[in-house]
């Protein structure tokens, strides 16, 4: 593994800001990641995992070795519908070449940027559909240890934009590879309503459901390679339905969508930044996009500090507004 030092990570975040790590090596296989352990042991130096850096913000220079994920391979398992892809593998390739195999499910999560081992530690989700409702198991190399882990659906407390490895901040667990369960019948869900009524009056094939979820991404959030931008900033926030019930009225007409907790309600993120008329606003080189009030911008050659000010700025307004603590589901480093 070639490990180079003070590398511009301006090609390797979505958001296109410019810091640099002092060391950086590419992963092509797991045995890379001993070398990459004894590395940073050591020099007593931090390590971090990148993928294709579509959920990250860089807000400093990184003093350690940042690992680019960039393992490949895709392999069809014994049991029906069971598959396993590599953690370097492009996450929109992989709902493609399901589809080609036949294999059903992935299509509400078409062209969500990033890799196949980052998606687990978001629980990447989309149009009513999250990872962990086909995921199986991951192997994970454990950089404290050196050791190759098995971790089940239990293993990763997958919840709303969440899992374990969000709660691993010293970065001790590298996906390696994720196993999948998918359907070989369609399984169209439709629960969201843009989804169902794009596909009013035809029948919702796997190959259509995908074409129009691609579409609808397409039509509503800035393309990455166009405008630097990470997807949504923040996280919808849940709230218990009696806090809910007081802000129904305070602000009539804020919405609201029941959760799988009766008690729980959460409230679209985007409607509340609205409501403060942060669309399109701008701040040094960072913006607020003119179409979508939770995805922020690298509108003209912003720093990550000008992108986490306009982001705090954003957060106190709703936490005035509504008293409501927006979280992040970018991870700033
Ligand atoms: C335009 C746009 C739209 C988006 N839409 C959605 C959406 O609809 N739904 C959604 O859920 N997300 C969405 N995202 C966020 C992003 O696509 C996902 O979070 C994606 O999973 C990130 O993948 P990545 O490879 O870019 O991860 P990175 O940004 O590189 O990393 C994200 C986190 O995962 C960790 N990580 C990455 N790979 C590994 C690994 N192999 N092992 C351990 N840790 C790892 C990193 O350390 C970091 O903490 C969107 C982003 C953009 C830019």
């Amino acid at each position: 593994m070639d490990i180079q030092e003070q590398v511009d990570l301006a090609p390797y975040n979505s958001f296109g800001v410019s810091q640099r790590a002092a060391f950086f090596a590419e992963v092509q296989q797991a045995s890379d990641l001993h070398q990459a352990r004894e590395f940073v042991a050591s020099r007593h130096l931090p390590i971090m995992v990148l993928g294709e850096g579509s959920n990250v913000l860089f807000i400093k220079d990184y003093p350690g070795l940042i690992l680019y994920m960039n393992n490949k391979g895709k392999e069809l398992l014994p049991g029906a519908g069971m598959l396993r892809a590599a953690a370097g593998e492009n996450w929109h390739e992989l709902v493609i070449f399901c589809l080609q195999k036949s294999l059903y499910g992935l299509e509400n999560l078409a062209l969500i940027p990033g890799t196949v081992g980052a998606a687990p530690i978001q629980n990447i989700g989309a149009y009513g559909v999250e990872l962990e409702q086909f995921f199986v198991e991951l192997e994970a190399f454990d950089l404290k240890t050196g050791e190759t882990r098995y971790m089940s659906k239990s293993d990763c407390q997958f919840a709303y934009r969440d899992s374990i490895f969000k709660q691993d901040p010293g970065q001790k667990l590298v996906v390696l590879s994720v196993s999948l369960q998918l359907s070989q019948q369609p399984t169209p869900a439709l629960g969201y309503a843009g989804l169902k009524e794009a596909l009013t009056g035809e029948e919702a094939t796997p190959q259509r459901v995908f074409d129009a979820v691609c579409d609808i991404r397409r039509s509503k959030l800035p393309n990455p390679k166009l405008i630097g931008n990470a997807g949504s900033f923040f996280k919808n926030p849940v709230v218990s339905r009696s806090k809910y019930e007081t802000l129904c009225r305070a602000h009539p007409g804020i919405p609201g969508w029941d959760t799988e907790d009766s008690d729980l309600v959460k409230l679209p993120a985007a409607w509340l930044l609205e409501q403060k008329g942060w669309k399109g606003k701008q701040r040094g080189g960072a913006a607020v996009h003119e179409n979508h009030a939770l995805v922020l911008v690298n509108k003209d050659n912003a720093s990550g500090e000008d992108i986490v000010l306009l982001a705090e700025e954003m957060s106190s307004s709703v936490l005035q507004g509504f008293g409501i603590a927006l979280q992040t589901e970018v991870r700033i480093v």
